[in-house]
């Protein structure tokens, strides 16, 4: 049985084991404190799997195709960073480059690591700060944001030149699927009962972040 922290109102309970599908409330406030998933580490496993593929096809596929004048140019979402630093606009580039490669990449890379590394229990510690990672990363990959500044970029190019729509658009559209689908179905509380020190090295109790209770 696990000990658990209420996000919303802090009360310690402990937690029963639960069968997939059954959900498990706070005795005082009602926040849904852990889900039983029927399939915690494969689903989430192999959504994450595929967000890599689209991630690598995103990022090495042309977004977009430009026509004009009989003059045709294409470009990947890395080459428009690397263009906009050289042109000066260093800040936009610096963010495009965090929001757009460096944070989805890395909650892709710390996902499937977490993801595989609990597939045979005790996990290790460390899975448990690569979980920190990835949850400290999901608000940075801006994966929908930038499909949405894309969008807006090909209907105003379109005035001015033939616009073709490339693979790697298919594939930003696919990984904010993705991302969203990963979120719904990875379960925080089954990976860390995983943990090894969550129990062993360290007795008192934890939330579904792995944060100690009470502080
Ligand atoms: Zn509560």
């Amino acid at each position: 049985m696990d000990t658990m922290a209420c996000p919303d109102c802090d009360l310690l309970q402990q937690l029963p084991a639960l069968p997939p599908g059954g959900k498990v409330r706070c005795c005082r406030c009602g926040h849904v404190l852990a889900v039983g998933s029927s399939d915690p580490f494969d689903r989430p496993l192999a959504l994450t799997i595929a967000a890599a593929i689209a991630f690598i096809v995103a990022h090495t596929t042309p977004l977009m195709g430009l026509s004009a004048v009989g003059r045709h140019a294409s470009t990947t979402i890395g080459q428009g960073a690397y263009e906009m630093w050289v042109q000066g606009e260093r800040i936009t580039a610096t963010i495009v480059a965090f929001c757009a490669v460096l944070a989805p990449g890395g909650y892709i890379l710390f996902m499937l690591t977490v993801l595989l590394a609990v597939r045979r229990p005790p996990a290790p510690r460390w899975v448990g700060e690569m979980l920190r990672g990835a949850h400290a990363m999901r608000p940075w990959s801006m994966n929908e944001v930038m499909l949405l500044g894309i969008l807006v970029a090909l209907i105003k190019i379109a005035e001015l030149a033939t616009v073709e729509p490339g693979v790697g658009m298919y594939a930003v559209g696919a990984l904010v699927i993705l991302f969203a689908a990963i979120a719904a179905t990875v379960d925080p509380h089954a990976i860390w009962a995983r943990v090894a020190w969550a129990r062993e090295a360290d007795p008192s109790p934890r939330d579904s972040h792995g944060r100690q209770a009470g502080r």
